[in-house]
């Protein structure tokens, strides 16, 4: 009898052991995770604010007949959720590519809402935020095997310098190549939160750079972390860009404002492709996350 108690002491006090011992190991596997396994992301953040840009969205009013503008970030295979896995991008290409849609230009779309000027039937222009050097390693290659085209709004001050950017010659390469390289401003910073003179060199000094390496103007810009107003929407205007991208979802139509255009933002989640397909047949999931429909 008191052989007995003793054995079922031992195994309760090795049970604790066991379980102590596998919360080591997870404390051991996160911490590997975070300080190893992500170094880059760590200067990404905390140079352009990535968090609140990817969460920015709230649905709006549903217009499924204008052009849809895709918007991506980084396509690689970390689980962050700005980054859309290869594999899933590849898979969004061949189902655009299916169901028979072309890939046009920002001039493409901008000559659309000013003038009127016809697209091709089931238009898409794919952009891409920031600049990151996987839209050159991981996504030109696939849209070119899919024959797209596509947009990429760079932070002209990062390129060249971080090497999670792209580089001006690889930049060059993408537009030799029908891709358009536009502006994302110099330093990435919120737009609300400049001086008008800060904000007037980001926006003319993005230009001056992009014209001065590229060799091509450029009239395009994408508002960084989706922030503007119409005070700044003026000086963009002042600045010589003909339109602005926003992050507010939905298609462009004939009614939008050329510089305050919607795109459709596409990041990753649990189940990235099946809310591509949502999110571009404008079923509203953000409720999903949280986000408050207005
Ligand atoms: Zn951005």
């Amino acid at each position: 009898m008191k052989r007995k108690k003793n054995s079922y002491k031992y195994s309760y006090r090795w049970g604790w052991i066991t379980v102590f011992a596998l919360i080591v190991i997870l404390l051991c596997t996160l911490i590997y995770k975070f300080v190893f396994d992500d170094d880059s992301s760590a200067t990404v953040s905390s140079n352009i604010n990535a968090p609140v840009e990817s969460m920015a969205p709230p649905p709006e009013m549903v217009n499924a007949n204008g052009v849809m503008v895709l918007n991506y970030h980084k396509i690689e295979n970390r689980l962050l959720s700005l980054a859309v896995r290869v594999n899933d991008f590849d898979k969004h290409m061949m189902w655009l590519k299916e169901a028979g849609y072309t890939s046009i230009t920002p001039e493409q779309l901008y000559d659309f809402v000013s003038k009127g000027t016809p697209l091709p039937p089931k238009p898409v222009l794919i952009t891409f935020d920031d600049g990151y050097v996987d839209n050159y390693t991981n996504a030109y290659p696939i849209l070119k095997r899919y024959g797209f085209v596509a947009t990429v709004f760079v932070v002209t001050g990062f390129l060249d310098k971080y090497p999670e950017y792209l580089t001006w010659a690889q930049a060059k390469e993408m537009i030799d190549n029908g891709f358009s390289i536009e502006s994302h401003t110099v330093n990435h910073k919120p737009m609300t939160e400049l001086s008008d003179e800060q904000l007037r060199n980001e926006l003319i000094e993005s230009r001056k750079q992009i014209s001065d390496k590229l060799g091509k103007e450029s009239f395009f810009v994408a508002y960084p972390t989706g922030t503007y107003n119409l005070h700044i929407a003026q000086m963009v205007k002042e600045a010589g860009y003909k339109a602005a991208f926003t992050i507010k979802y939905d298609n462009v139509g004939m009614n939008s404002n050329v510089y305050a255009l919607e795109r459709v933002p596409i990041f990753q989640t649990e189940t990235t492709n099946h809310d591509f397909l949502e999110r571009i047949n404008y079923i509203p999931i953000f409720e999903k996350f949280g986000w408050v429909k207005n």
